[in-house]
């Protein structure tokens, strides 16, 4: 044949400088398109011979890459069904150049959203490539091998040449920009990321060896892939210790995963894969993505969200599909219908395997649960159709370290943790050490990450039932029953015993209030607690979100003292004997100011604002503060006795130190103080 030139069926003259420009933003994965194309075409020649189209011998079908560091060119070739000079034209001049041209028009106002097209694949060389050059030789022996030529302009030209072989090779000369490339370290750190599981062995470079105490080159080609990745074969071939390793040879350096998923789905769609449960623990954001996805073991990319749930970005592993749009934005395969099913499909088997798990090895599944359960919530929480299945599955662990499913937990409680309107009442620890000591009740742990999430997404999953923690109040008031016991304390005896209180409680940025409870005389006489309420508000706006606005408050505690005990009783005495005459003198100043604020207060009732006289305004505002006056004497004459007495101090220091909040010096000083007591 004649040499050929000609313009390539093009009309966008500028059409090379947006591939090189905008196409992919990385320019790493032409070598992923070149590849690709050769293991297509290899692919294709064992299809032919399998169905006897070809009927010589296939004989070796490694793919070789090879790079001449010096002319800063790489070539790869292939032994498989190669092109003869119409195919070239057809397929590289014509369909190739159109197709990119209807794609370029299609997304020309997104191109920086483009994530890969592999109908482009050929030409994203020219990313990196001022020329490109293809010699092949179709697999049909009586045609000619061609060499086709393209300088990055729309002109190429075509000629006749000589191949030994079937196949092709592609050989692009870098352009400066892209020099970079011609590194040996960096192409096999691209063919690793992108073609480790190629089903067609692919070489680069030579094996070494050690010989004489330095490594020299064998002849034996280096083969960088595993044409025969886990995910491909068949689950009744595998055993537990091969998914073990394979997780390993993806994930260098981690813990052996929980539990491993094999999918593998021919319909409605293709799918193929291995899910891995991993081991997590604080690090939730660094677990994500590390999935990687592929398209019939070619690596396209580890960011999947939008092809999984959210939930499931926590799993490890790979998914193989060619169903899955890799032309396309994120944002259109959010809404691709294909995507779709393949996430709901994913959700379901994972759910079933948990099931499966859960039935035939409970034991197996209670000892990883603490492990297994972060991510169980976090799919509970986020996914009613995993919710669903799962909820009969969940464990709860109480403070004894028995594992009960939730409706397992219902009945253990339901007898007990009633309070008098019929809501069960869950009560849970996040720290057995501090919070907890033995009460009677069956107490869960919700140590975990997510728990303090969970509890309120389960709270409102669950009929009647509440969860309280076990330090949010006292015993008798976690769980209301009916009994109530009288106070033994007036309530001017209470008021002026908080004052007491008050004044010897801890000075910072903690705020305390003293409430008075009526106890059974052998209750506690004083614990400290945070209202569920605040405490949960202040735990979630530590994960963030809005509650975060309650982070801000200072941690509010309630001091809560049993009236009815009898050291309270007698603090409650000492203090009459001490005070009371001096209190009652104040009393008795108070009372007929208090008096003639009242009668100031009853004639001007009824009347706005500005109707009220002045000098009524004036007197009104110094009764009151004489009045305050002599109330802060009080305050002072019942601080200063509660600053002597010993008992109150002593009190105080027991709740906070089972709160643990009893630290440095005023420790010391409890201790010292406890031996004088003794
Ligand atoms: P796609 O691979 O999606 O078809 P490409 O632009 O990557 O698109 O390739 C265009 C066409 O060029 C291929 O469909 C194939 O017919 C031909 N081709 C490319 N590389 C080779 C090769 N190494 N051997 C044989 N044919 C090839
Ligand atoms: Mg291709």
């Amino acid at each position: 044949m004649e040499k050929e030139k000609g313009k390539i069926g093009v009309t966008t003259e500028n059409i090379f400088p947006i591939i090189k420009k905008f196409l992919y933003s990385d320019h790493e994965i032409f070598l992923r398109e070149l590849i690709s194309n050769a293991v297509d075409a290899t692919q294709k020649l064992k299809t032919m011979a399998s169905m006897g189209d070809f009927k010589e011998e296939l004989g070796d079908l490694t793919i070789r890459v090879a790079l001449d560091k010096k002319k800063k060119t790489l070539t790869v070739s292939d032994n498989g069904v190669g092109m003869s000079a119409e195919e070239v034209d057809k397929y590289i001049n014509q369909i190739a150049f159109s197709s990119a041209e209807d794609f370029l028009e299609k997304y020309k106002n997104q191109a920086n959203n483009i994530i890969g097209h592999f109908g482009l694949g050929f030409y994203s060389s020219f990313m990196v490539s001022k020329k490109v050059e293809i010699i092949t030789k179709s697999c049909n022996a009586e045609l000619p091998a061609v060499r086709w030529v393209c300088d990055g302009t729309p002109d190429y030209t075509l000629e006749e040449t000589k191949r030994e072989r079937r196949g092709t090779d592609i050989i692009l000369h870098f352009d400066k920009e892209s020099e970079e490339f011609a590194d040996d370290a960096r192409i096999e750190g691209i063919l690793k990321k992108y073609c480790r599981f190629l089903p067609v062995a692919i070489a680069f470079g030579k094996e070494t060896e050690w010989k004489d105490g330095k490594s020299v080159e064998t002849d034996k080609d280096k083969i960088i892939n595993d044409t025969n990745p886990l995910w491909t074969r068949k689950p009744v071939d595998l055993k537990d210790e091969d998914y073990t390793a394979f997780y390993h040879s993806l994930y260098p350096m981690t813990e052996d995963p929980l539990f491993n998923i094999h999918l593998n789905v021919d319909y409605p769609f293709n799918l193929t894969g291995i899910l891995y449960f991993p081991k997590i623990r604080n690090n939730f954001e660094v677990q994500k993505n590390k999935i990687q996805l592929y398209s019939n073991q070619v690596f396209v990319t580890d960011s999947v969200e939008g092809i999984v749930p959210e939930f499931l970005t926590l799993l490890h592993g790979v998914i193989d599909s060619p169903d899955i749009p890799l032309n396309v934005s994120r944002s259109y395969l959010q809404s691709d219908s294909n995507v779709k099913k393949i996430a709901a499909h994913i959700t379901k088997k994972v759910a079933d395997r948990l099931q499966e798990i859960f039935k035939n090895d409970r034991e197996q599944f209670e000892k990883k649960w603490d492990d297994l359960k972060i991510f169980i919530e976090y799919g509970m929480m986020t996914e009613e159709k995993f919710y669903e299945p799962v909820s009969k599955i969940a464990l709860l662990k109480n403070t004894e370290g028995k594992y009960f499913t939730l409706e397992e937990y219902e009945k253990l409680i339901k007898e007990n943790q009633k309070d008098k309107n019929g809501t069960l009442v869950y009560l849970y620890t996040t720290n057995k050490e501090e919070q907890y000591s033995f009460i009677g009740y069956d107490v869960v742990m919700m140590d975990g990450y997510l728990d303090t999430h969970f509890i309120n997404h389960i709270e409102s999953k669950l009929k009647n039932s509440h969860f309280v923690r076990v330090d949010s109040d006292i015993i008798d008031k976690l769980i209301m029953k009916e009994e109530k016991h009288e106070s033994k304390l007036t309530e001017q005896h209470q008021h002026e015993l908080s004052q007491v209180f008050e004044g010897q409680l801890p000075e910072g940025k903690t705020l305390f209030s003293v409430v008075f409870e009526s106890l059974g005389e052998t209750d506690t006489p004083i614990v400290i607690t945070q209202s569920e309420y605040m405490r949960r508000m202040k735990d979630m706006s530590q994960l963030g979100g809005a509650a975060s606005f309650y982070g801000n408050l200072p941690d509010q505690y309630s001091v809560v003292i049993n009236a009815n005990h009898p050291l309270v009783q007698k603090i409650n005495e000492d203090k009459e004997k001490k005070c009371r005459k001096d209190l009652d003198k104040f009393t008795e100043k108070i009372k007929p100011l208090e008096d003639n604020k009242k009668e100031l207060e009853t004639a001007n009732k009824g009347k706005k604002e500005e109707e009220i006289q002045q000098a009524d305004k004036d007197r009104i505002a110094d009764l009151d503060s004489k009045i305050t006056e002599f109330k802060d004497k009080q305050k002072e004459v019942l601080a200063g006795f509660g600053g002597k007495h010993k008992l109150v101090k002593q009190l105080i220091d027991i709740a906070l130190l089972s709160n643990n909040m009893l630290k440095g010096e005023d420790l010391n000083r409890f201790i010292k103080r406890s031996i004088e007591l003794l």
